[in-house]
């Protein structure tokens, strides 16, 4: 008899370990709570147009993600931002080009005109003399983004340019998130090089495109992904269950009166009993540790804490012709404490992805200019708008960022989607109690513990780190691999 493999999630983790171990000749069942499986990677529909309600586009740089899909006959559906458009840095100085060639905020070229106009002069000269700094400052195992970036670069680059960064694409606070979890690239190329702006350089190759635009999305949304990958395990046999929320895992070699067959553990629903000779928790990690806690206590404990971030999204379609020049190119992140604005980040989604602007235009011939935003809300320690008085902030905020006013009259439709424990926030020292995990997941060759937390944010390391369990790693793939 094959094995009998349980997935718990039905994110893009859990999805592609179920496909995984399908591929190895085990009888797969996947458990979701939701009532649709992608997790963080979902769809909506705003007055008409179809939009990614989740992760919007994912990393080119490794091309795992890109392979995935052709892997799934999706490529001709793959886009790609319009060319040309350069994205914004918004914070005390204003609203300016994102630097070119940047990585986690980390100018290439402090002193190039893009950078400077950001930091201003004195701030620039700051960044700019980090090469000259000794390789050991600030690189200590489990400092933070604050405290690697402010000590090598200056306070006005970490509060400028990188924290914008940290708390839109990480939805974390620069204070609290792990260096080496935020970016284990630049981590290694600050020992590799002694510096982080040479290691930026390395690492961008001299690449000159605009941060945000190394990157790909799927059409009509990012839901073709999942579903692709659902069709693909219904079709090989798969187990696929939605609404079907696990409560709680036992040591199932005694078997139990529902689950007759000895199986390793025993996975409970609402509903039913189920026998797993193997495991993957593809959830959080809080929740892993909470249903490992009566069956491997041991593991449980070791789990790290990494507490979730609320991020609420509100996604506005607004008939503006002047949002047709695309006043800040394809969106701007905010930087925290910016006078007046209280999102962390703008998408113009309708400049960015020519296919979400056509898709406007059709479902609203009448509309002068109709254009796709979405807004993020929700830093670490800040309060939430209410979701009552949402919209009118996103109005408020977006006209401010976009330099046009935008009033409810503009408005075609919107709606507010809420991601509560989907973005997860690695504390200093993630990293060493990840490498404690997987030691301990060594001598446990029948449980997996899957998901962004341990794959580090963004599709292309859960792809990247799900590809090392396929063919061995090979160099480009480092970051966001399991510590
Ligand atoms: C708003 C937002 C925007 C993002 N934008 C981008 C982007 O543009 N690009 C990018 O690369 N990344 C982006 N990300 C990050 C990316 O989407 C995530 O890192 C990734 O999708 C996480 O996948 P996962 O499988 O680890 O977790 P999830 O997608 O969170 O999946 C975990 C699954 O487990 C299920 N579950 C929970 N409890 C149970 C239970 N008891 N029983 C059964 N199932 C359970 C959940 O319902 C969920 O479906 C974004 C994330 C968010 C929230």
């Amino acid at each position: 008899m094959s094995a009998r493999t349980v997935v718990v999630g039905g994110g893009l983790a859990g999805l592609l370990a179920a496909r995984r171990h399908l591929a190895a000749g085990e009888q797969v069942t996947l458990l979701e709570a939701a009532p649709v499986l992608g997790g963080a990677i979902a769809r909506t529909e705003v007055a008409g147009v179809e939009i990614s309600s989740g992760a919007e586009a994912y990393s080119t740089g490794a091309g795992a993600v890109d392979a995935l899909v052709a892997s799934l006959g999706l490529s001709a559906q793959v886009v790609e931002p319009r060319a040309g458009l350069a994205s914004r840095i918004v914070s005390e100085a204003g609203v300016h080009r994102a630097p070119a060639g940047s990585l986690l905020g980390i100018p290439a070229r402090p002193l190039g005109r893009e950078a400077r106009t950001v930091l201003g002069l004195p701030g620039a000269l700051r960044a700019a003399a980090e090469p000259l700094l000794p390789a050991r400052l600030g690189h200590r195992p489990g400092a933070s983004v604050e405290q690697v970036v402010s000590r090598r670069l200056g306070r006005r680059t970490a509060r400028r340019l990188v924290a914008p960064v940290v708390g839109g694409v990480h939805s974390a606070d620069p204070r609290t998130l792990e260096f080496a979890t935020a970016s284990p690239q630049l981590h290694a190329g600050l020992a590799r090089h002694g510096s982080l702006v040479r290691a930026v350089r390395a690492l961008r190759g001299g690449s000159s495109r605009t941060a945000g635009t190394r990157v790909h999305s799927l059409s009509p949304t990012m839901a073709a992904l999942p579903e692709a990958l659902e069709a693909e395990l219904r079709d090989g046999g798969a187990d696929l269950r939605t609404s079907a929320e696990v409560t709680g895992i036992t040591d199932g070699t005694a078997g139990s009166a529902a689950v007759p067959e000895c199986a390793r553990w025993t996975v409970r629903t609402g509903v039913e009993e189920l026998p797993a000779d193997r495991l993957v928790l593809a959830c959080a990690p809080d929740l892993a540790a909470s249903l490992l806690a009566e069956a491997d206590p041991e593991l449980a404990a070791a789990i790290p804490e990494a507490p979730a971030a609320t991020v609420r999204l509100v996604a506005l379609v607004v008939d503006a012709p002047a949002l047709d020049a695309f006043p800040v190119g394809t969106g701007a992140l905010v930087a925290p404490g910016t006078a007046g604005i209280r999102a962390k980040g703008l998408t113009h989604a309708s400049a960015k992805w020519a296919h979400v602007q056509q898709a406007a235009g059709a479902a609203h011939p009448e509309a002068a200019g109709p254009h796709v935003l979405r807004l993020s809300y929700g830093r670490p320690g800040e309060e939430l708008p209410a979701r009552e008085d949402i919209v009118a902030q996103a109005l408020a905020d977006a006209s401010a960022i976009l330099g046009t006013e935008l009033t409810a009259t503009d408005l075609l439709g919107s709606a507010v989607l809420d991601w509560d424990r989907a973005m997860r926030q690695a504390r200093p020292g993630h990293r060493g109690a990840l490498a404690a995990l997987t030691a301990l997941l060594e001598d446990r060759p029948a449980l997996e513990l899957r998901g962004s937390w341990r794959a580090g944010t963004g599709l292309d390391a859960i792809v990247r780190a799900e590809n090392t369990l396929i063919s061995p790693p090979t160099d480009a793939s480092t970051e966001g691999r399991p510590a």
